[in-house]
């Protein structure tokens, strides 16, 4: 049993990791400030404490419950948002993770395990699936400030021995994600389609993503407590799947007969992204267990029940 911090566990992924940790007997305080985590998505066995990771008090948080991991995924994660506003961006996932860093040395943390993103940090590549080795050149602020908290990690592991696991995720889906929201198109054009509302393809339904199953995405960071010492590792299956090829695995599973809307893509977003899968099976022996049908199958009915 170890004690572990999950920032962000209101969310979607974070209350995702939060329940396989406490499957797995370990004792988690979650820090949220719920600006789009959901207090119905708290498991009820965890501690929880509603603050923003940029407080002066987060101090106080880790003196009193000593984790010994630090499982990090509050972010501001909107895409387009870092674009209009870059500062809130950076403030949240560059400042407010420094302020996490300070107190997990002062503390003593083992080691803390980051959500980056494969998405959004690699840019537009000539190499494909993209490997960690890929010299990342981010197209937005927020795939610049995951960077750059990157290199923070790296910096507090050579300054001070602080260990880390830099996750990168590839479009992460399933049952939790808002339909209301900016990120995560699986949800969105479900949530459209049962709606009776005709969904967008932005870039004509032809971009291509890798999409993992938010509960094999957990499984890597409850390894993550004992594999993988300042590591980066992509949590890719090496697969692309366009959106359309999304759009007709839901329509099938909802009954929507009607075609999309299609547009050109927006600022920020990249034509064609997904990563590999080789270094987490070496390194965390994972690898993603969830077909896209059944996993899809599953988020439409989480949507229609809620
Ligand atoms: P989410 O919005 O559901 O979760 C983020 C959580 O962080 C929310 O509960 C929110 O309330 C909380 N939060 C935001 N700002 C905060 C702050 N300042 N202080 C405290 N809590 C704060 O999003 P998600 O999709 O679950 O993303 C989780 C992590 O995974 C993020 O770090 C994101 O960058 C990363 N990620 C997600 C994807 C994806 O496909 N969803 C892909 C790559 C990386």
């Amino acid at each position: 049993m170890s004690k572990v911090i999950v920032t962000g566990g209101a969310g979607f992924i974070g209350s995702h990791v939060v329940d396989i940790l406490i499957e797995n007997q370990h004792k988690v305080l979650i820090i949220d400030n719920l600006s789009s985590g959901k207090r119905q998505n708290l498991n009820p066995k965890a501690d929880f404490v509603e603050m923003d990771i940029c407080s002066e008090q987060i101090d106080t948080i880790f003196r009193d419950f000593r984790p010994e991991f630090v499982a990090h995924l509050a972010a501001q994660i909107d895409v387009r948002k870092s674009v209009t506003d870059p500062i809130f961006d950076a403030k949240v996932n560059i400042l407010g993770g420094i302020n996490l860093l300070n107190s997990a040395v002062k503390y003593g943390v083992k080691k803390l395990i980051f959500s980056s993103t494969g998405g959004a940090i690699y840019g537009e590549t000539d190499v494909l699936p993209v490997p960690e080795t890929y010299l990342p050149k981010p197209m937005s602020p927020y795939g610049t400030s995951k960077l750059a908290f990157e290199h923070y990690l790296g910096l507090y592991q050579r300054l001070h021995g602080l260990k880390y696991l830099i996750l990168r995720l590839p479009n992460v889906y399933g049952p939790r994600q808002s339909p209301e929201g900016e990120a995560g198109v699986c949800s969105i054009l479900t949530g459209l389609m049962l709606k009776g509302n005709k969904p967008v393809l932005y870039g004509y339904g032809t971009p291509q993503r890798d999409y993992v199953f938010v509960k094999d995405i957990a499984r890597a960071f409850l390894y993550g407590l004992e594999k993988g010492e300042n590591e980066t590792v992509n949590l890719g299956s090496a697969r692309g799947t366009t959106v359309r090829e999304i759009f007709d695995i839901i329509a099938n599973t909802v009954g929507y007969h009607e075609e999309p809307q299609l547009a050109p893509l927006r600022p920020g977003e990249v034509q064609t992204i997904y990563i590999t899968g080789d270094k987490a099976r070496e390194i965390l022996d994972w690898s993603p267990q969830t077909d896209l049908k059944s996993g899809l199958i599953q988020t439409v009915e989480f949507i229609r029940n809620n």
